[in-house]
Order: structure tokens, then C-alpha cells, then sequence
């Protein structure tokens, strides 16, 4: 589950992180307040959407233009002007894919005099199983460019729960940062402050992008995006409470709500399957022959006929599928649930396009027969390889 950079700010305040003073703004009417209550000379208009590379996006609508998700202002005027421009606005970032995303909020900054712009983040390292710290000089750039034309300037380190953080780390940071003096000092203490926010809040992901220095010698968190292991979520209900249903696909907020294991993907051939092994082969298989996968759709081991139904609905509901596979390898879920689950959706919700059936497993016979005997026009196959090919040419024909 991903957050707003505000609200991971005001997360990392709590735990004394030093970021800048500032006001979330939710309507052009609240701009002027807000920017008086900063009191200035300097104000940032930062677009508040689940994606990065901001500062270098444009934004659809003329009006506010190419000038950038994130914009430095002079005067509570300008605030006010950047405010009405940006907000309901369409920010098109690197991150965010040639749609772009609706900026529904906007955080209003006291402006910061940057000296130096650093790189911190912390993720949970699955080579050691423990949180990792990554750390660069080279700040407020893309991380994946630098670890690929200067990997010498990123250092990584991981820090065993035992002990958690203790004072080497903040050296090493320091060390990595070329920071002395009371600066080193500010890395140890911000170290210390960053891994325990991770930990206490099971982040799955913490990144500062930039950290800087200010003009008079202070560290501060520029920039924070926090991704929380969604697993964990039970565990923080005051932390669930900040999931933004606007910045998730619709699909997938359906999906969760039956606790399916769903992604939306971009190609034609939507996919319900149990186990993620089986499911991830499918889609290589599907590609395999020609065509892509619109989304991933793992029912899981024990789904139940309701379960089933409601995969079967958000897949259906997706224009962009042009075909539908099935690919069930009934262990503990069995097949007659299946083939029950796909014909109470289907009666539901109608079948507009191709629906290739492949069952094996737990009462497969039973399965088979009660798609045999529905009157729908169902294409069953035989095995992976067999139901791919299958569905594949049958999308295309539909297409030519
Ligand atoms: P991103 O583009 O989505 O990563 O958004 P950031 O929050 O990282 O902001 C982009 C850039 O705007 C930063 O790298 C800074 O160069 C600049 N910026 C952000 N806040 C301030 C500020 O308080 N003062 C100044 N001078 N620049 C800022
Ligand atoms: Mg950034």
C-alpha cells in the first residue's frame, strides 16, 4: 500500500525525522490560508499523486503546461495561481504511464535553500532478510539511471535486527555523504529516526529522494515515498486509513474487497488461475504465443463459488479483454467450484468474447461436465500449452 509524500512526512515527524513545515491543500479556496499560515519567502506546490519524477512532468491541460508537478512560488499570489492550475490537473510523470494521473491534492511547503541534494532510502533486502540502507550523493536524479552508469556512487549496507541500528551505521552514512562535524552527527540521529519508522510501521519501502543539505548545515527530508507491506496492514488500522482509493485501479480495489490476488496489465487475454506459480506461467505462455495477459488473477487455494463469480465479473468488466482463459490445476480448490463460480458470472454478467476452459485435478470429470452440459460456448482444452494456443488463436480471429 503506497501513501502521499504529506502524509509519510507527517509519519516520519512523529518519529522526529526533520522535514519542512507544511499544509495539505484540498481546494483552490484553501490556498491563500495556507500560504499565509507558511508565512514564506518561499513556498513549493507539490502535486500529491502516488508517483514520482514530479518536478520533471508536465501537465496535460494547457494552462499550467510544462512547468512541472512541482513548482517554486515567490508570493501567496503565485501560490494562489499555482494552486488553481494544478489542482485537477492531469500530471503525466515517468512513473506515471502516458495517461498521467489526477492531482486531487496538493501539498503546500516552506520553501527550503538546498546546498546539497543526497539519496537515502531503506527496503527490505530479501538476499539477507534484513531492512538495507541505500545511500548516493547523487540526489533528486533518477537512482535507477546513477545505479547503471555510476553504481560505484550508490553504498548499500543492511543492519541486523539483533542489533538494530547502532552508531557504525550513521558513520557509514556520513562516510558515503562526505558529511563531518554536527552533519555526521544529524546522519546518525536521522539513521536511527528512518529505521525505526521502517520497522515499527513494516514498511516495505522507504525512500527519500532528495535528502538535503540546507544553506545553514541541516539535514531534511525533501521528499518521501513510503510503500507499507500490505500483509501487514491489519496490524496498522490508523495507517490503513491513509489508502487513497483514488490512485488504484478500480479493478484492483474490487478485487481486494474478495481478497483476490489481482494486477492489471495492458494486453488483450484476461486470466483466472490458482497459484501464483501456475498463474505466472500462464502469462509467460500467452506471450509465448503472441498475445499478452490483461491482468493477473490468482483465486488462490480455497476460493469458494462467490469468490470465483466475483473474479470472473472484474475480469469481464475490463474492455480491454478480448478473450478469457481459465487455468485451473484443482489441488485443494476443486474443479467443480470452478466451472460453478464461471457459470453463475457468466449468467450474470454475459460472455462477449472467447472463453477457453482448461481443468485438471481435484473432480476435474465433475468440473468438465458441468461446462459440457451449460449450453455455453465454452472451447476446453487439454493442457497448458494446448489451452494458450487455443485462446490465442481465437482472440485473433475474433480481431481480424
Ligand atoms: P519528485 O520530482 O516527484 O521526485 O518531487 P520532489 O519532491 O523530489 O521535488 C523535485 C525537485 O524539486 C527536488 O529535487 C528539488 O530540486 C526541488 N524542490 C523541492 N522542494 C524544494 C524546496 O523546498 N526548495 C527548493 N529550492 N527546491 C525544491
Ligand atoms: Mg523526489
Amino acid at each position: 500500500m503506497n501513501i502521499h509524500e504529506y502524509q509519510a512526512k507527517a509519519l516520519l515527524k512523529k518519529y522526529g525525522a526533520p522535514v519542512s513545515r507544511g499544509v495539505p491543500v484540498l481546494k483552490v479556496e484553501d490556498a491563500e490560508a495556507a500560504a499565509k499560515e507558511l508565512g514564506g519567502p518561499l513556498w513549493v506546490v507539490k502535486s500529491q499523486i502516488h508517483a514520482g519524477g514530479r518536478g520533471k512532468g508536465k501537465f496535460k491541460e494547457p494552462e499550467a503546461g510544462d512547468k512541472g508537478g512541482v513548482r517554486l512560488a515567490k508570493s501567496i499570489d503565485e501560490v494562489k495561481t499555482f494552486v488553481s492550475q494544478m489542482l485537477g490537473n492531469t500530471l503525466v510523470t515517468i512513473q506515471t504511464g502516458p495517461a498521467g494521473k489526477q492531482v486531487n491534492r496538493l501539498y503546500l511547503e516552506d520553501g527550503s535553500d538546498i546546498e546539497k541534494e543526497f539519496y537515502i532510502s531503506l527496503l527490505v533486502d530479501r538476499a539477507t532478510s534484513h531492512v538495507a540502507f541505500v545511500v548516493s550523493t547523487e540526489g533528486g536524479m533518477d537512482i535507477e539511471e546513477v545505479a547503471h552508469s555510476h553504481p560505484e556512487k550508490i553504498v548499500t549496507f543492511s543492519v541486523d535486527p539483533v542489533t538494530g541500528v547502532q552508531g557504525f551505521h550513521g558513520r557509514k552514512i556520513a562516510k558515503a555523504l562526505g558529511l563531518t562535524g554536527d552533519l555526521a552527527k544529524q546522519a546518525g540521529k536521522l539513521a536511527e529516526v528512518l529505521y525505526t519508522a521502517f520497522v515499527d510501521t513494516d514498511m516495505a519501502m522507504l525512500e527519500i529522494n532528495p535528502l538535503i543539505i540546507t544553506k545553514d548545515a541541516q539535514l531534511r527530508v525533501l521528499d518521501a515515498k513510503v510503500t507499507f507491506d500490505s500483509n501487514a496492514m491489519f496490524r496498522h488500522p490508523e495507517l490503513a486509513e491513509l489508502r487513497d482509493l483514488t490512485e488504484e485501479d478500480a479493478k484492483e480495489i474490487e478485487a481486494s474487497k474478495y481478497d483476490l490476488a489481482y494486477i492489471a496489465l495492458d494486453g488483450t487475454i484476461g486470466c483466472m488461475v490458482n497459484g501464483a506459480g501456475l498463474a505466472m506461467a500462464t502469462l509467460d505462455i500467452i506471450q509465448l504465443y503472441g498475445e499478452s495477459p490483461a491482468n493477473f488473477l490468482d483465486v488462490g487455494g480455497g476460493a469458494n463459488e462467490e469468490k470465483v463469480t466475483a473474479a470472473f465479473k472484474i475480469i469481464t468488466a475490463d474492455p480491454n479483454v478480448k478473450g478469457i482463459l481459465v487455468n485451473i490445476f484443482g489441488g485443494i480448490m476443486q474443479c467443480d467450484v470452478i466451472a460453478r463460480g464461471v457459470l453463475a458470472a457468466v449468467k450474470a454478467v454475459g460472455l462477449e468474447v472467447p472463453l477457453v476452459v482448461r481443468l485438471e485435478g481435484t473432480n476435474v470429470e465433475e468440473g468438465k461436465k458441468i461446462i459440457r452440459e451449460s449450453g455455453l460456448n465454452v472451447i476446453p482444452a487439454d493442457d497448458l500449452d494446448d489451452a494458450a494456443q487455443k485462446i490465442v488463436a481465437a482472440v485473433k480471429k475474433e480481431a481480424a
